[in-house]
C-alpha cells in the first residue's frame, strides 16, 4: 500500500504534471500501461499505413527518379519507426522503451514531412495541417514526459522552419507558419500538462480512498474484536470458560419457553462442590481455581450439545437438560457425581502431607412436566431445595424433586 503524505499534497506534482515521488509515478504509469499500449498500437498502425500509401502518390508525381528513391527511403525509415513503436508495446519494459521509440517516430515523421516539402513543394498546403495534426497527436496521445514532448515539438518546428526557408516560400507565409507552429506547441504543452495533472489527481484521489478504506477496515476489525471480547466477557465466566450466571439464566429461560411451546420435559441439575472451602484452605486458592476449571471441563464434556451448562457462582454449577425426564436427569446427575469423585488432583507442594486429593459434589435435580410447570424460577427453586437436602443428608449424593 502506498502511503501518501498529505502534508506535502500541494507539492506532490512536478512542473511536468508528474508525481515527484518516483515510486508513485511508476505505479501510476504501470496502471496506465495497457491503455497507453493500445493507443500506441492504433496510432502507429494508422500513420504507418498512411506513410506507406504515400509512396504511390510520390511515384505518380516524381516518377522513377532520384527524388522518388529518396522519398522511398525516408518513408521506409518512418514506417520502420512505426513498426518499432508497434512492437515496443509488446516488450516487457515497454514503459521505459515507449517514450524513446515514440520520440524517434515523431522525429522520423518530421524529417519525412520536411523532405516531402523540399521534394514536392506543391504539397505544402497539405503538409502544414498534417504536421500540425501530428504535433497535436504527439502532445496529447503519446505517453512521453512533457520535457521530451516540448523537445520534440521545438525540434519539429525548427526543422520545418529550416526546410521552409530553403524553399521558395513567401516571407509572410513563412512567418505565419512559424507563428502557427508556435501556437500549436503552446496549446500542446497546455493540453498535455492539464491532462497529466487531471489523470494524476484522479489516481491520487483513488489512492487516498483506498487508504481510507484500508484504515476503516482495520478500525472495523478492531471494533468487532473489542465488541466480541465485551460480549464474551458479558456471557462467559472467565475462570471456567462456561456460561456465567446471567447468561445461563437467559438461555435457560429461552429454552424453557421453547420446551413449553413444544410440550417437552425439562430438567435442571443444580450442583455444589462439597467442602470446597477446605480445599482452598488446605491447598491454596489457586488449587481451588484448578479444581473449578477441571470440574467444569470434565462435566462440560460429559453433557450433550443442547444442554446448557453454567457457573452459578463460587463453586455452584447448573445444567439445564431440555427434553430430559427426571429419571434421565437423575442418571446424568449420578454419572456426574461419580465422575467428580473419580478425579484426582495432584498437590505440587513438598510440605503437603498428601500427594493428591479428590473431591465430591452434591446435586439437586428438578424436572418440569409440560402444562404443570413452565417457569424457570419454579424449577430453580425446586432444584435448590433438592441440593440443600443433599447437603443435609451427608453430601456426595443426588436428590430429586418433581414438580
Ligand atoms: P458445602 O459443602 O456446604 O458447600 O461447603 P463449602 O465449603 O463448599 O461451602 P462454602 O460456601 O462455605 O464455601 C465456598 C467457598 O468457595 C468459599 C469461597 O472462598 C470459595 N470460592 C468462591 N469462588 C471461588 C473461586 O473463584 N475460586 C476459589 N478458589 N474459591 C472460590
Ligand atoms: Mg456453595
Ligand atoms: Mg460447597
Amino acid at each position: 500500500m502506498i502511503t501518501l503524505d498529505l502534508a506535502r499534497r500541494p507539492a506532490i506534482l512536478s512542473w511536468e504534471g508528474r508525481f515527484k515521488d518516483s515510486s508513485i509515478e511508476t505505479k501510476f504509469l504501470t496502471g496506465q500501461s495497457t491503455q497507453v499500449a493500445n493507443r500506441i498500437r492504433v496510432i502507429s498502425v494508422l500513420t504507418g499505413l498512411a506513410y506507406l500509401s504515400g509512396m504511390y502518390s510520390d511515384h505518380i508525381v516524381l516518377g522513377s527518379s532520384k527524388e522518388y528513391s529518396l522519398m522511398v527511403l525516408v518513408r521506409g525509415v518512418t514506417c520502420l519507426c512505426a513498426l518499432l513503436c508497434f512492437l515496443s508495446t509488446y516488450v516487457k519494459r515497454r514503459d521505459r522503451i515507449a517514450p524513446i521509440v515514440t520520440f524517434a517516430y515523431f522525429m522520423a515523421i518530421t524529417v519525412s514531412e520536411c523532405t516531402e516539402l523540399a521534394l514536392r513543394p506543391e504539397f505544402s498546403n497539405q503538409i502544414i495541417p498534417f504536421l500540425v495534426l501530428v504535433m497535436i497527436v504527439y502532445y496529447v496521445f503519446f505517453p512521453v514526459r512533457l520535457s521530451l514532448q516540448i523537445t520534440g515539438g521545438i525540434c519539429a518546428t525548427i526543422l520545418y522552419s529550416i526546410s521552409l526557408s530553403l524553399g521558395a516560400a513567401d516571407m509572410s507565409v513563412y512567418l505565419l507558419v512559424n507563428v502557427v507552429f508556435l501556437l500549436v506547441n503552446l496549446l500542446g504543452i497546455y493540453v498535455a500538462y492539464t491532462m497529466n495533472v487531471a489523470a494524476r489527481r484522479e489516481y491520487h484521489t483513488k489512492l487516498e480512498l483506498l487508504e481510507t478504506n484500508d484504515r476503516l477496515k482495520i478500525e472495523i476489525d478492531e471494533r468487532k474484536r473489542a465488541s466480541d471480547k465485551l460480549t464474551e466477557m458479558a456471557t462467559i465466566d472467565e475462570l471456567t470458560q462456561i456460561y456465567n450466571r446471567r447468561n445461563f439464566i437467559n438461555l435457560a429461560k429461552i429454552e424453557m419457553e421453547r420446551a413449553r411451546d413444544l410440550e417437552l420435559e425439562v430438567s435442571l441439575l443444580f450442583m455444589d462442590i462439597d467442602y470446597f472451602k477446605r480445599i482452598n484452605d488446605t491447598y491454596g486458592h489457586s488449587m481451588g481455581d484448578v479444581v473449578l476449571q477441571r470440574l467444569s471441563a470434565v462435566i462440560g464434556s460429559s453433557i450433550r450439545e443442547v444442554d446448557i451448562f453454567g457457573r452459578f457462582g463460587g463453586e455452584e454449577f447448573a445444567i439445564l437438560l431440555p427434553g430430559c425426564s427426571l429419571e434421565h436427569a437423575e442418571a446424568k446427575a449420578q454419572q456426574i457425581c461419580e465422575l467428580v469423585s473419580s478425579l484426582n488432583f495432584a498437590v505440587d507442594k513438598p510440605e503437603s502431607p498428601v500427594g493428591a486429593f479428590s473431591t465430591t459434589i452434591s446435586i439437586g435435580v428438578a424436572a418440569c412436566v409440560p402444562k404443570i410447570c413452565d417457569d424457570f424460577e419454579s424449577i430453580m427453586h425446586q432444584a435448590d431445595t433438592a441440593l440443600y437436602q443433599a447437603k443435609e443428608e451427608g453430601r456426595n449424593r443426588v436428590v430429586l424433586k418433581r414438580i
